[in-house]
């Protein structure tokens, strides 16, 4: 039997972003021994990095708002692609977790008169984010941790261990999960800093651990999204849908270059900032859709009145959809209209003044002149597109979070359907908070559920050790190294299944895939496992590389532009492919063969179908749904 350090838990929560401490709270006040694994430091996951806000409507700033209207404008910005329980479950719930962090410590800005501030953001039909400055998900996470330390404080006094129903184990890297007879009984993994195994027997795991952004050359995403939970659940037995779906923000830094990709928040935009081309045309009249065109305004004047009178006029199209906003971003660099450095102008200093940027604007006020010597104040953004979001991820049950995998729940930005085709900005926050309490919820019922607990079988716990050991194995002559092939990937993600796919593209990044594939099989890591950052690669990259196959093999298939998914060969929606998911599976696992397969969409349910006008559902839904 391998030598490796035990730990038992209820509940095991791999993540401590926003999603995962939020569902080890739950499983916690469920009466669950709870863990909460992360491969950064705790505190330091992509929620933090959360800038514009939390989307909830509350009515604080405009009291017409309603979940109805969340649900509508979630519904429209997704396509119609999302699975529509959840987008109810999130659009009815986010108020109340939102006022629930305060009750945890966390403290919005305030409008005038004393209640949480909200502001405007794209696809959003009235203010809706709540919002920190443009710091929410620090506050967001602080907020979380002060809970954690909190209920730590009551078992302290309970049981004289502050850890003895909630701990946190830092800078730990799951590489896989253990099974017995299909259900989930535990994870295998490894302590960063000395490279030791730990195992860990739960005989419920919560997915948290966020997107897969690493994949991909230019990406606002940070060392940690490399996929790690969708490619767990694939191993696992779970599938995958929507994977198509990867969401390009229309706006991150393009220059200098050891900064591109890196985010520029929405707010900017929401708080009135605009877009130019090189001509210093406001070009984004010029690409307003069919399906929008009676919500944004076509022209200057009535755009900027918007900001003082928005029951009167129609929004400004710098506030469409993200993917909407990418594109015609992309089209106008295309088109000989981009900035120097390939981008285009985003500008606010013509359009607040300088002390109201910096009160409302101050992490892109510092960032600009920090990393670009820009001052925002006095000058415009150069930005383009970068990689930001996925929308696919781990096919749930809405209500619990619970995948096929008996035991195994995701909840966050592993997991898919909420955002069906594209997100809104503001809406991962809120659905972190709705999901990763359903999903704690979901799992300590599982627990209490079980007549037995699973085992985690030695021979389970000796193959996880030997695949997380096969990088050292190999020979350094000729053997592959893991940051050669992690660029290469990432140059053909970015090149052939970026913003804007064909289907030669795509057949050339399967089959590029499938050479990294082989290639990743003689990686060679040198030295030993106390902190190697060359091995922590090579295991990411075996993630990272089946991930891409899935979206790339869902993207080749889906022959629409549906949201985060633009075909140059099939630039319309087509009704019929909305009545569709593509999920993935590992059809053998041993070489790890990804297979995706059609499956009908669940129908909307009559009374949320209702909530919209008939002739909208016209420029979504197939004639026999209309029907029906
Ligand atoms: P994360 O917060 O990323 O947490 C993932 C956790 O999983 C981390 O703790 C990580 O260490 C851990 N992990 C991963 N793999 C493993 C493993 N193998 N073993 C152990 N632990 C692992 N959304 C909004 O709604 N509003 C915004 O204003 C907004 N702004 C954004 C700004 C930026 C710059 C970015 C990048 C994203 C923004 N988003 C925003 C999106 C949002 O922040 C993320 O979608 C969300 O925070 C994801 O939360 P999560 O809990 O799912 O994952």
């Amino acid at each position: 039997m391998p030598e490796v350090e035990r730990h038992s838990f209820d509940v095991l929560v791999i993540g401590a972003g926003g999603a995962g401490l939020r569902a080890a709270i739950e499983a916690r006040e469920h009466g669950m021994r709870t863990a909460v694994l992360c491969k950064s430091l705790f505190g330091k996951a992509h929620t933090v990095m959360a800038e514009g806000g939390i989307a909830a409507a509350m009515g604080n700033v405009n009291s017409d708002d309603s979940w109805q209207v969340h649900f509508r404008d979630t519904m429209r910005g997704g396509k119609f692609l999302n699975n529509w329980r959840m987008a109810e479950l999130h659009a009815k719930e986010a108020p109340d977790r939102v006022w629930e962090l305060e009750t945890y410590g966390a403290l919005f800005d305030r409008t005038k008169d004393g209640r949480i501030s909200q502001r405007n953001f794209g696809g959003h039909e009235y203010p809706r984010l709540a919002h920190v400055g443009d710091r929410t998900g620090l506050e967001l996470i602080r907020s979380l941790q002060q809970k954690v330390v909190s209920l730590q404080q009551d078992d302290f006094a309970e049981t004289g261990d502050y850890e003895s129903r909630l701990k946190v184990f830092q800078e730990f890297t799951v590489t896989d999960l253990v099974l017995d007879d299909g259900r989930v009984a535990g994870a295998f993994g490894y302590w960063r800093e000395s490279g030791r195994f730990v195992l860990f027997e739960a005989p419920a795991v919560v997915l948290a651990t966020g997107g897969i952004g690493k994949s991909f050359k230019v990406t606002s995403n940070s060392w940690e999204y490399t996929g790690d939970g969708h490619a767990l659940a694939l191993r696992a037995g779970a599938s995958l849908i929507n994977m198509e779906f990867v969401q390009f923000h229309p706006t991150g830094m393009v220059w200098p270059p050891s900064v591109k990709g890196i985010l520029v928040t929405e707010s900017v935009r929401g708080d009135g900032g605009v877009l130019r081309n090189s001509d210093g045309k406001r070009f984004m009249f010029d690409y307003i859709p069919e399906v929008f065109k009676d919500k944004y305004a076509d022209n200057e004047a009535e755009a900027d009145r918007w900001y003082a009178d928005p029951a009167g006029n129609r929004r400004p199209p710098e506030l469409l959809p993200r993917d909407e906003v990418a594109r015609a971003i992309n089209s106008e660099v295309k088109a000989g209209r981009g900035s120097e450095h390939g981008g285009v102008f985003l500008d606010v200093s013509t359009r607040l003044p300088a002390e109201e940027i910096m009160r409302r604007l101050p992490s892109m006020h510092h960032q600009f002149k920090e990393l670009a010597d820009v001052d925002i104040t006095a000058q415009p953004m150069e930005v383009g597109p970068t990689c930001h979001y996925v929308m696919g991820g781990v096919q749930v049950e809405p209500d619990t979070g619970e995948s096929s995998v008996p035991g195994l729940f995701a909840a966050g930005e592993v997991s898919g359907g909420m955002h069906g085709s594209n997100r809104l900005g503001g809406n991962s926050l809120s659905d972190l908070l709705v999901f990763g309490r359903r999903a704690g919820a979901g799992a300590s019922d599982y627990v209490a559920g079980l007549s037995a607990r699973p085992v985690c079988s030695d021979a389970a716990v000796a193959e996880a050790e030997r695949v997380a050991v096969a990088p050292f194995s190999g020979s350094a002559e000729g053997g592959e190294n893991p940051y050669t092939l992690h660029m290469e990937l990432q140059q053909a993600m970015n090149d052939l299944v970026g913003i804007i796919r064909k289907a030669d593209e795509m057949d050339q990044a399967i089959k590029r895939l499938g050479e990294l594939k082989r290639r990743a099989a003689t990686l060679v890591v040198e030295g030993h496992r106390q902190f190697n950052p060359g091995w922590h690669l090579a295991l990411d990259l075996r993630n990272m590389l089946v991930v891409s196959e899935c979206v790339a093999r869902a993207a080749l298939l889906r022959t629409e532009s549906r949201g985060g998914h633009t075909r140059d060969d099939f630039p319309g929606m087509d009704a019929e492919w909305r009545r569709k998911l593509l999920v993935c599976k590992l059809s053998d696992s041993s070489v790890e063969a990804v297979e995706v397969v059609e499956e009908a969409q669940i129908p909307i349910r009559p009374d949320l179908l209702a909530l919209f006008e008939h002739s909208e559902l016209q420029k979504y839904l197939a004639a026999d749904e209309l029907e029906g």
